[in-house]
Formats: structure tokens, C-alpha cells, sequence
């Protein structure tokens, strides 16, 4: 290296591809640990599938339901289950919960179609499901793919039945039909976001009638008679149902080179998987360590289960209850002393739509995990903004543990915005930043990562955790 090229070296901030000149032995680690990933991600769909994963995992790796503990001390691992669909965990620091806790959080539901409440019609010949989308999605690209279904339907007197139709080899799958191009000629000259309407979004679910022709809706008879034979329920159960569509294609490693992960629900299962497994390789931290898996962030973190509740606090003063050192107001003394990764997916930028992003200023696939200072819109409008102070303390933290991070906005000025759970737990006075996978066809049935960063993340999720 020339003078003047090591000078560049030493004063530029150039970030690499991870890939470049990685040793054989680390892109094994990197595709075990990815292999295991889209293990997950084809088991865990849903927000509910997520919880019960996680769960049985916490279960084998020595974490115990926190209403099953009375005293709490340094090391114990505990967690507790929001209504099925949201975990927080907990291990015990060597310093006092008061001290402040380090937070990781992600979000473990995902963009989909929800059945209506009373979803179930027939219409000339083939039986339906009418649906009501969740989340932000494209709708165009919802049809003409294969769905499964997943869910509980809960019958009056309570008792659950668990559904999940489609993702066996042996299921049947349902699909939502779209126009032919011979006939869409009107279709083809309306705006993307008006060309397939919400209403039209309609799950095509059988068409065989039953009975004579004297009964009128045999097609949809048929189907309830099914349904009855196999779960026990009537038309009216689906009033109390939570029953969502989701892509039935499994995860699979992307390129001959398998450097990628293709499957739904990346955002936020990426994040999810990758810091549960950091959870788990962590003993004893000096702070107590704390993971949250949100529910509800993909509309607004409302409800009981999404961060904006209140059950999150609720835990964490069970922490100072079961720890014996709990006094008025100190819950929050210890959300201002902690800090928070805030664990959610990033924009990539893809080289087909480069011009909606800014090349200095954005998140590369393969550059290692990438941190948003904000996020918000406008002239950061809704962001938390964290503290250079604070950024200083985890590029440190990165820095010098070897972590390959990128620092990125989302999208060029103007051009749009999103945001996560980071600005809930600011707002209660803790430390957050955003830092999280980059993903291409961000909320798409079929969502884009690199494996690089996937391990990545793991890795520095990790690392904050021992901080
Ligand atoms: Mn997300
Ligand atoms: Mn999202």
C-alpha cells in the first residue's frame, strides 16, 4: 500500500462486503446458523407460531415462566407470555435491576391477510373467505400465490382449536385469483395501489356443492360441513377466531452461491431469531439483560400486546418485586438508566431501485448489521433520534469486538419513511437505537436477506448483551 493510500485507509470510513476474503471456517458458522434460521422461520409464521417456538426453546435452554419463581437473584432466566403472541425475557444481572437494564426488541408479527370475522360466502360456483389486510402491503402481491392458514378459532365455551392448513406437503393450499392480461385492460391503466382493491382480496377455499338443488349455498354448506367434521366449529365460531393468511412457500437459501435467505416474514423474524439465540449464549450479564418479541408493530404497536402497552412495565416491575428491591417510582429510575437495541429490519438498497435511496446513506446487503440513528418521516417526524453519546457507546462496543455495522436512513429524504418500537421505549427515558438485518422486498410475500448479515446481527446482539 502506497502513502497516500494508507492515508485514505486511516482517515475514509469505507465499509466492506463482509464476504470479501472471509475464511472458510466462518462461512460454515455463517450457513449452519442460517440453515437453523429458516428452520424458524418456516416454523414460526405467525406471531402465536413465533411465541411457542420461542418458548419451547426458553424451556429447554433453562428459562422458566416468571409466575413459577418468587425470589429473583443474579442468573435466573425467566420470561412471561403476553396472550400468546408476545415474550419478554429476562436474565438477572450481577449489578441491580435499578441500575438500568440492556434491552433488546423486535417484533415477531409480519405484514399478511387476516380473515374478516364473519369471512365465509359462496358466489356462483366457488366458496370464499373475505379477508382484511394487516399491516402495510402491496396488495398485487398477495394474489395468484399460494396461501396457508393459521390461527386459533375459540368456541364459545372456550375451548381453542388450533389451525394450520397448508404448509404440509399433503395440505391443500388456497390462493386469491387475479385477471388475465386478455381482459385487464382497464385494470392495467389504474394506479399499482389501486389496480387490486381490499375488498377484491377473497380467498378461493372449494367448489363442490352438496345435498339437491332445493338448498340454496351448497358450495359454503360443504365447507362448514368440513370444518365441522374436522375442528368441531359452526359459521358462528369464526366471530371468535384469529385466523391469518400467510405465504405457503417455505424459506429457502437464495443464489448458487446460497449467500442469501429468501422467505416471509423476515421483518421482524430476522431480528427475533437472531437475538434469541444471542439470549441464549448469554450468562450472568453484568446488567439484566432483557429481550423483548413484540406483537401489533406492523400496526402501530396498539392493544395489550403490542409495545405500547403497559404489560411490558409490568414485567419489568415483577423484576423488581421478585429481586426484593422494588420502591414507588423506581421502575422509572431503571428505564432511564438502561439502554435498548431496538431489533427491526432495515431498507436494503436494491440496485433495480437504487434511486430511492442515497448511496452514502444507505444499508447494503452483506455489510454487516445495519443502525438507524432515526427513523420517522419528513424532517424526521415520529423518530427518537438517539443520542451521539449514545451512538458512540455501541460503535465502541461493535468497533471493538470486530461487528461489521453500517449506519443508514431510510430511503432518500422525502421519499417516504416507516418506523419500529424504538421512540415507545425512549419515550419511558431508555437509550435506543435501531439496529437490525437489511432486507430487499421489505413486506412482500417473499422477503430478501444476506446470510453475511443475518450472523452478523447474532453476533452484536450478542456483544450488547455483555456489556
Ligand atoms: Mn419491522
Ligand atoms: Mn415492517
Amino acid at each position: 500500500m502506497g502513502e497516500t493510500e494508507k492515508l485514505k485507509d486511516f482517515l475514509f470510513d469505507t465499509k466492506k462486503y463482509g464476504w470479501e476474503g472471509l475464511p472458510d471456517s466462518v462461512k460454515n458458522d455463517i450457513i449452519k446458523f442460517s440453515d437453523e434460521y429458516i428452520h424458524f422461520l418456516n416454523r414460526s409464521k405467525t406471531e402465536r407460531e413465533a411465541t411457542s417456538f420461542i418458548t419451547e426453546i426458553l424451556d429447554k435452554n433453562g428459562f422458566v415462566n416468571i409466575k413459577d419463581k418468587m425470589i429473583l437473584v443474579p442468573g435466573d432466566k425467566v420470561y412471561y407470555v403476553n396472550r400468546e403472541k408476545s415474550v419478554y425475557v429476562a436474565i438477572i444481572g450481577n449489578k441491580p435491576v435499578e441500575a438500568g437494564l440492556n434491552i433488546i426488541g423486535s417484533h415477531i408479527d409480519s405484514p399478511r391477510l387476516d380473515l374478516k370475522p364473519n369471512p365465509l360466502y359462496e358466489d356462483t360456483g366457488f366458496a370464499y373467505f373475505k379477508t382484511h389486510y394487516y399491516g402495510g402491503i402491496k396488495k398485487y402481491q398477495w394474489t395468484t400465490i399460494p396461501l396457508s392458514i393459521h390461527g386459533v378459532i375459540v368456541k364459545a365455551n372456550g375451548e381453542k382449536v388450533t389451525i394450520n392448513v397448508g404448509e404440509d406437503d399433503n395440505d391443500p393450499i388456497f390462493t386469491i385469483t387475479d385477471l388475465l392480461p386478455h381482459l385487464a385492460q382497464e385494470q392495467m391503466e389504474k394506479k399499482l395501489k389501486d389496480s387490486i382493491s381490499g375488498e377484491d382480496l377473497n380467498l378461493l377455499i372449494g367448489s363442490i356443492p352438496i345435498g339437491d338443488e332445493k338448498t340454496t349455498e351448497r358450495i359454503k354448506l360443504n365447507i362448514l360441513k368440513i370444518l365441522n367434521d374436522k375442528y368441531g366449529i359452526t359459521e358462528r365460531d369464526f366471530v371468535s377466531s384469529e385466523l391469518e393468511l400467510v405465504p405457503a412457500f417455505k424459506a429457502r437459501s437464495l443464489g448458487f452461491d446460497r449467500s442469501m435467505v429468501a422467505g416471509y416474514g423476515q421483518d421482524d423474524k430476522v431480528c427475533a431469531y437472531t437475538s434469541l439465540r444471542a439470549l441464549l449464549d448469554t450468562v450472568t450479564p453484568a446488567k439484566t439483560a432483557v429481550c423483548i418479541f413484540a406483537d401489533k408493530e406492523e400496526i402501530g404497536s396498539m392493544g395489550n400486546t403490542g409495545m405500547e402497552s403497559h404489560v411490558f412495565d409490568t414485567f419489568i416491575s415483577e423484576l423488581l418485586n421478585k429481586t426484593n428491591t422494588n420502591r414507588p417510582n423506581l421502575l422509572d429510575k431503571v428505564f432511564c438508566n438502561s439502554k435498548m437495541l431496538s431489533a427491526d429490519v432495515d431498507a436494503g438498497l436494491d440496485p433495480i431501485y437504487a434511486s430511492v435511496s442515497e448511496k452514502n446513506n444507505s444499508a447494503y446487503l452483506g455489510k454487516g448489521v445495519g443502525l438507524n440513528k432515526y427513523t420517522g418521516i419528513r424532517g424526521k417526524s415520529g423518530a427518537s433520534d438517539a443520542n451521539a453519546e449514545f451512538v458512540a457507546q455501541i460503535r465502541n462496543i461493535f468497533e471493538s469486538n470486530n461487528i461489521s455495522y453500517q449506519v443508514s436512513e431510510l430511503g432518500k429524504v422525502d421519499t417516504g419513511g416507516g418506523g419500529t418500537i424504538a421512540y415507545i421505549l425512549a419515550n419511558k427515558g431508555v437509550d435506543v437505537i435501531d439496529c437490525g438485518v437489511p432486507v430487499l422486498s421489505m413486506h412482500s410475500p417473499y422477503e430478501v436477506t444476506s446470510k453475511f448479515d443475518v450472523y452478523e446481527s447474532y453476533k452484536a446482539y450478542r456483544v450488547f448483551w455483555k456489556f
